[in-house]
């Protein structure tokens, strides 16, 4: 069952490791793809969130300039007063009038970074209260505006949700750090990947740090697609393998009908209705000569004159059992020596083997045996009719597997062996079955000699024929402890 299990391993392998390979590849491709598609999506909103702030910043910047560019003929209309109306982040105006000086010293410190900067100058910023002051150092008047940071979010426009979107967006300043949107994952860039984001708002006067960040986890890559893709490719694959074992199938199946048939060529029928046909006829005409000349002679005394034509007869009747003799002779030659020098080739031994053992596949896979093919040195060719030597090696390989068979699975082995000798190529195949008893091996080669039930035996006789015939020898021998070799010898191409 281990064999078993080791041959349908090797088989499947290959198209394991395929699928493994376009699976993880495409996979890969898809979670790249996905990664990008929302680092892009990220880098926008944040974008979008930075272009936001930065624009209401400005206006800070644009309303303390006018404030200060106005001069309202009545001083006391005091029409900053009404900013708050306009602008709900502004939550209030202050101003220092020309003789006046701030109840705070933190905006009278700022009014003289004001001054020196010509520009508004940052001053109580508290991101604990989401509020600071700017202020703008004026003549006569200086103002300063106490502002809300969350109001000057502008939710209508703002890219993302603010309570269900997973981006965390937060400002900073020296420090301090104001959450204005809390994002549904923490930075774990061990758990995943994290896309950033930093930019101060361009303002000069209120450089707060927006700085956005997203976690995204395994579970965000798109698992589904991936999975999909892994079960397209093994369907792919499956397909693609039944097509070519079916391809295989077919071409094994012709190859050993082809061999059948080549077998067939050679068995007993054969040669018995090629024996019937060829000694018919002379049988035939023996039989009317000795009956003649049995009836010529069954006078007693014979009449003379019928002696001569008695003669005639019986010679007649010797020269057809020649004839007979002849054919049978003439058989016997064609059958046990066929002539297979004219037609030999070149042929590599590792290729017939390797065909052979394709051939039997099936056979092997169902025995749960899977068969070695060793190469002692680099491959050689041997002069051989191939189609002889096809039929050797498959007849060797059908005779061990048949052994094999009758030993259990795990003891099952069969070693195809190929080395040059004596100049001579060789394959030798071993198995590990019950062998031969003595009385066996020494007339293995002999026609008719079997002791398999409903066996011809035939099969090593013609094999020995057949290699005599291309000049090479086919030998028989015990293996110890047990199992038989047949070492196959053929003349090797110079
Ligand atoms: P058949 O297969 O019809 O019996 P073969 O000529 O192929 O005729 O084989 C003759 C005999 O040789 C077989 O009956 C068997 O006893 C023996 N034999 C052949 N190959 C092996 C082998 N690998 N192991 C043991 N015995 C074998």
């Amino acid at each position: 069952m281990a064999y078993y299990a080791v041959t349908q391993l090797r088989r499947h392998a290959p198209w394991a490791l395929a699928w493994c390979v376009v699976s993880l590849v495409g996979a890969l491709l898809m979670a790249r793809l996905e990664l990008s598609k929302l680092r892009d999506a990220f880098d926008t909103d944040a974008r979008i969130a930075h272009r936001l702030l930065s624009q209401k910043a400005a206006q800070h910047d644009a309303v303390l300039s006018t404030l200060a560019l106005l001069r309202p003929a009545d001083e006391s209309a005091r029409p900053e007063q009404r900013l708050p109306s306009v602008y709900p982040q502004i939550l209030s105006v202050q101003r220092r009038d020309r003789d006046a000086s701030w109840s705070d010293e933190a905006l009278r410190a700022a009014e003289a970074e004001s001054r020196r900067l010509k520009r508004p100058a940052l001053a109580e910023v508290n991101f604990a209260k989401a509020r600071y002051h700017l202020v703008l150092g004026g003549e006569p008047t200086s103002f300063a505006l106490l502002i809300d940071i969350r109001a000057m979010i502008p939710w209508s426009e703002w890219p993302m949700a603010s309570d269900a979107s997973p981006v965390r967006v937060t400002l900073e300043h020296n420090e301090q750090t104001l959450v204005l949107q809390p994002g549904n994952t923490v930075r774990n860039p061990a758990r995943g990947w994290h896309f950033d984001f930093r930019k101060p708002l361009s303002a000069d006067s209120q450089p707060f740090l927006l700085v956005a960040g997203r976690q995204v986890g395994w579970a965000q890559l798109p698992w589904g697609w991936m999975l999909s893709w892994s079960l397209l490719v093994a369907v792919l694959l499956l397909a693609a393998r039944a097509l070519l074992r079916q391809r295989h199938d077919r071409h094994r199946a012709e190859e050993l009908l082809r061999l059948g048939q080549i077998g067939r060529l050679n068995t007993l029928g054969e040669l018995a209705a090629g024996l019937a046909h060829e000694l018919n006829q002379p049988l035939t005409a023996i039989l009317a000569s000795t009956q003649a000349a049995g009836r010529l002679l069954a006078e007693d005394p014979p009449d003379p004159a019928d002696l001569g034509t008695a003669r005639t007869a019986i010679a007649q009747a010797t020269d057809q059992a020649k004839r007979a003799s002849d054919v049978v002779n003439r058989l016997r030659r064609a059958v046990e020596q066929p002539d297979l020098g004219g037609q030999v080739e070149q042929v590599s031994l590792l290729v017939a083997a390797r065909s052979a053992v394709y051939l039997l596949e099936p056979e092997l896979a169902r025995l749960g045996i899977s068969p070695a093919v060793e190469m002692d040195g680099p491959e050689f060719t041997v002069l051989a009719e191939p189609v002889a030597l096809e039929q050797i090696i498959h007849n060797l390989m059908i005779n061990a597997l048949q052994a094999l068979e009758l030993v259990p699975a795990p003891q099952r082995t069969l070693t195809l062996k190929l080395d040059v000798a004596d100049k001579r190529g060789r394959l030798t195949l071993q198995d590990t079955g019950p062998g031969m008893a003595n009385n066996v091996v020494s007339r293995i080669f002999e026609p008719f000699f079997t002791t398999r039930k409903g066996g011809l035996g035939l099969g090593l006789s013609l094999c020995e024929t057949l290699t005599g015939g291309m000049g090479g020898t086919l030998t028989a021998f015990n293996r110890v402890p047990r199992g038989a070799e047949f070492c196959l010898s053929l003349p090797l191409v110079p």
